[in-house]
């Protein structure tokens, strides 16, 4: 069952430290959920940042984000420490999706959505009433004007008489619509704009799910400088599809703090 020229009492603790160390001595960084992997930059080369760190002798832990030129010593980037990243980040996302910018941005994208999806048949059916009934009084305004010509005052009386009713019907017929198209906007807008920010708002910043739903939903890519930390918000139709460089940051970012805005069109808040 064991090398004979290992004593069986050595063969056996190997074993343990085997087995020891296949099930519970694995490195941390492994196990150690890295919720920016795949997002995170290095606002200095470019480079993706990576997991680093692990347990230290006395047993502490460290856990860091490095760039991945460093280890060919190409970058001057200073490690960030993860957690900390990771819950600015965090808290930054929900800053952002709580702004009022962000509000504005969600209140045109759904009053668009909905305006494309709402069934807009009662709407067209007062349009048409109210196009009908227009029509209607422009034929009786011109029989009145030949009834004075021709001095018929009965029929005079009777286009009088049916002026009033449809210029009463024009009334009602334009307020429904003006009605109808209020409701329609604003309905939809108030409930699912309250609702989603609500629902985003609400979680406790802390919990490590409630980050990487963030992080995950909301975070385009993050750049991240000694000094500052830009991050790209997913926001708009193209929901993160764009591909944003170092440059692109450069060029945008010239504050020592990760700042929120909507870049124009380009689906992205920097
Ligand atoms: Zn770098």
């Amino acid at each position: 069952m064991y090398p004979p020229i290992i004593g069986k009492e050595t063969f056996a603790k190997v074993q343990d430290r085997l087995f020891h160390n296949r099930y519970f001595q694995r490195p941390e960084v492994e196990r150690e959920p890295y919720i920016l992997t795949g997002k995170l930059f290095c606002g200095h080369c470019g480079t993706h940042m990576v997991s680093d760190g692990g347990r230290s002798k006395t047993g502490t832990a460290h856990y860091y984000y490095v760039c991945k030129s460093i280890r060919k010593n190409k970058c001057d980037k200073k490690r960030e420490i993860k957690n900390d990243l990771e819950l600015y980040v965090a808290e930054q996302t929900r800053n952002f999706f709580t702004s009022k910018a962000f509000i504005e941005k969600v209140v045109d994208d759904i009053i668009v959505y909905y305006e494309s999806k709402v069934d807009d048949s009662e709407l067209k059916r007062v349009e048409v009433k109210i196009t009908n009934t227009k029509k209607e009084i422009k034929d009786f305004t011109a029989a009145y004007v030949k009834a004075v010509a021709e001095g018929n005052q009965l029929l005079i009386d009777s286009c009088n008489e049916r002026s009033k009713e449809l210029a009463a019907l024009l009334s009602d017929l334009e307020n429904e619509y003006a009605k109808l198209s209020l409701e329609k906007v604003l309905m939809v807008t108030k409930k699912d704009l309250l609702d989603y920010i609500g629902e985003v708002a609400s979680g406790d910043i802390n919990d490590i799910e409630y980050q990487k739903y963030l992080i995950d939903h909301y975070v385009n890519a993050i750049f991240c400088y000694d000094d500052r930390t830009a991050i790209i918000f997913n926001v708009g139709d193209k929901n993160g599809k764009e591909t944003v460089t170092k440059d692109d940051i450069n060029e945008k970012v010239s504050s020592t703090e990760s700042s929120v805005n909507d870049t124009s069109g380009g689906g992205t808040g920097i």
